[in-house]
């Protein structure tokens, strides 16, 4: 009987572990089957590839998968406790437990690219609230209505003040606080370059940043604040930017006001800094006033504490690498205490890992979000850890291509104001909890051990996950087309050469660029489920940027490698060698 008893939970437990492997199995199946239908197949129809009604999947494909869906379905019904139990376990991590850090979550809208329509507002910002932010930073840039004399910095689609109004009420209805961005010093690129604003160059040929001694500046500021400031009552904080400010002390207004103050690069700055917080905290005394920290990195504590700025602003101490802590060491952490009470710190959600991505590398901004939460327990006993602001970057700077659209990064972001929340370090479980599943109303689980791009989010209904979608969709295709061009048949009877001669081998040439056809479908279909994905999101011109940045040059290339294969196969005899002569 003793050995009886002692079998009997083994059984047990060796079923459990049969049935688990067995769910790993179907879910790990139904992501291979994702991103498989993805893929482009010559083999298939027209028909089969390119459905009209769906934007990912062949009709095979989708009843593949429903059969796979619902057969994990019923797997999941069975084992219903074993799954239960393990979700719970994950979820405590962030509702039920206390988590490691209480400041601020704020999330930042970076509209100086693909500013969304108002109507959109009315979607992100109850989800932002779901998913646990309690703010957002609007960097405005040239989406502001600035009004009177300053009315050509803002953009000619920017947003009317109604429309500011619109956003600040579902803000406060969602329990979200608005902090306004307006860049001070740096990054005035959307001012500078206007052929009015010239004179206020630090460098003449470098519209980036103001000249700090021009006597023209000061005024504009405070035009520019006072109008955010004007239309934004309610608000208790206002970040200055500040960051980044490439060009400093090389004019000839400033090398005069550096000599006769005997002043180096440093105290200029600091000066600049000073006097436009000190003009907002006489004005409007109850703002906190925020600015990036970057500038601050190699001044010394004493040269700021003699300036006053100790009291005056709060420095947002930004890193969006992988190991944050790499730069931001102890030195800097024991200068910062010595001044600051208190300091923000801000992460990134998407737009910082290249200037002209379109898909978001989920698992390196969460690892960014770790790092920093171990900075944030590291630290908290010498420094106040006041909140977080989760930058969404939208282009790298006024000039740049767009980056990842907000849509295509909201399961970046609420995985990572779900790290923020937790109770414990590094216990971010691979399976996505439901808190955020459920949030963003997920059909299956979603595993974080799949690679990026995750297809697994594409069975998500949140607001703008078709802009998701389509987005891995042409990424997928992109894939396909480098894959055709590592081919040997392509590298040695499609090269440019082949192309300007129309010499090359026929069964090469059809071998090489027999799937151009479908690629040219996919784009065209692509392009209609963009238009369509990011109606009520974007308005026409962001749609149209996008296109042009990520579409239209890969649609250009299949097209022209088309009308060569074309021409190549249109020949049946062919020169003596040496080739002299382009063929037309
Ligand atoms: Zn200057």
């Amino acid at each position: 009987m003793p050995r009886l008893r002692g079998r009997a939970p083994l059984t047990i437990i060796l079923m459990i572990i049969f049935t688990l492997l067995v769910i790993i199995y179907h879910i790990l199946s139904n992501e291979v089957d994702d991103i498989s239908s993805l893929k482009i197949n010559s083999h298939l129809k027209i028909e089969d590839v390119y459905p009209l009604s769906d934007l990912t999947e062949s009709p095979r494909n989708i009843a593949r998968r429903q059969q796979l869906e619902a057969q994990i379905m019923e797997n999941l019904k069975n084992n219903g406790r074993n799954i239960e139990s393990d979700e719970n376990k994950y979820g405590k991590a962030f509702s039920d437990s206390t988590p490691l850090f209480k400041g601020h979550k704020i999330v930042h809208l970076d509209l100086k690219g693909a500013p969304p329509v108002i109507g959109y507002y009315k979607h992100l910002l109850p989800l932002l609230k779901k998913l646990g932010a309690t703010g957002i930073l609007i960097e405005y840039e040239d989406m502001f209505p600035f009004k009177e004399h300053i009315s050509i910095i803002s953009a000619g689609n920017c947003y009317s003040k109604a429309d500011i109004e619109t956003i600040q009420k579902l803000a406060e209805e969602n329990d979200l606080i608005v902090i306004p961005l307006i860049q001070t010093f740096g990054h005035l690129e959307f001012v500078l370059k206007l052929d009015e604003y010239k004179d206020y160059r630090e460098v003449f040929r470098y519209p980036q940043v103001l000249c700090p001694s021009y006597n023209k500046t000061l005024i504009l500021l405070h035009k520019m604040i006072d109008q955010v400031v004007e239309a934004h009552p309610n608000i208790k904080y206002l970040h200055i930017g500040a960051d980044e400010v490439y060009q400093i002390g090389e004019c000839s207004r400033c090398f005069e006001v550096m000599d006769k103050k005997q002043w180096g690069k440093r105290q200029l700055f600091l000066d600049h800094v000073t006097r436009v917080a000190k003009y907002i905290k006489e004005k409007y005394p109850k703002l906190s006033i925020l600015m990036w920290d970057d500038e601050f990195r190699e001044i010394l504590p004493q040269e700021i504490l003699e300036k006053g700025l100790n009291k005056l602003v709060e420095p947002v101490v930004w890193k969006y690498t992988t190991d944050p802590g790499a730069s931001l060491n102890d030195l800097l952490w024991d200068n910062y205490a010595l001044v600051w009470p208190a300091v923000w710190i801000a992460t990134a959600f998407k737009g910082a890992t290249a200037p002209d991505r379109y898909y978001t590398d989920i698992a390196y901004h969460l690892e960014n979000h770790q790092r920093w939460l171990e900075i944030i327990v590291k630290y908290s006993h010498k420094i106040n850890f006041k909140g977080a602001i989760l930058t969404g970057w939208q282009r790298y700077d006024h000039f740049s291509v767009l980056c990842e659209l907000l849509p295509a990064a909201i399961p970046s972001l609420a995985v990572n104001l779900a790290v923020l929340r937790s109770s414990e370090l590094n216990t971010f479980p691979n399976e996505i909890p439901r808190q955020i599943t459920d949030a963003l109303q997920c059909e299956s689980t979603i595993s974080l051990n799949i690679p990026e791009p995750q297809y697994g989010w594409t069975k998500c209904v949140y607001q703008g996950v078709l802009v998701y979608t389509a987005t891995l969709r042409l990424y997928s295709l992109s894939q396909e087309i480098s894959k055709m061009e590592e081919e040997n048949t392509f590298k040695g009877w499609m090269k440019e050469y082949n192309l300007k001669y129309a010499f090359s081998s026929p069964s090469h040439v059809e071998h090489a660029v027999a799937d151009l056809d479908n690629f040219k479908m996919e784009l065209l279909d692509i392009e209609k489920v963009v238009r369509s994905a990011m109606d009520g999101i974007y308005d026409n011109y962001t749609i149209q940027e996008w296109i042009e940045t990520f579409m239209v040059p890969l649609n250009d290339k299949v097209t022209s490698l088309w009308e060569a294969k074309e021409k190549i196969l249109k020949k049946n005899a062919w020169p003596r060698r040496p080739l002299t002569k382009i063929e037309l």
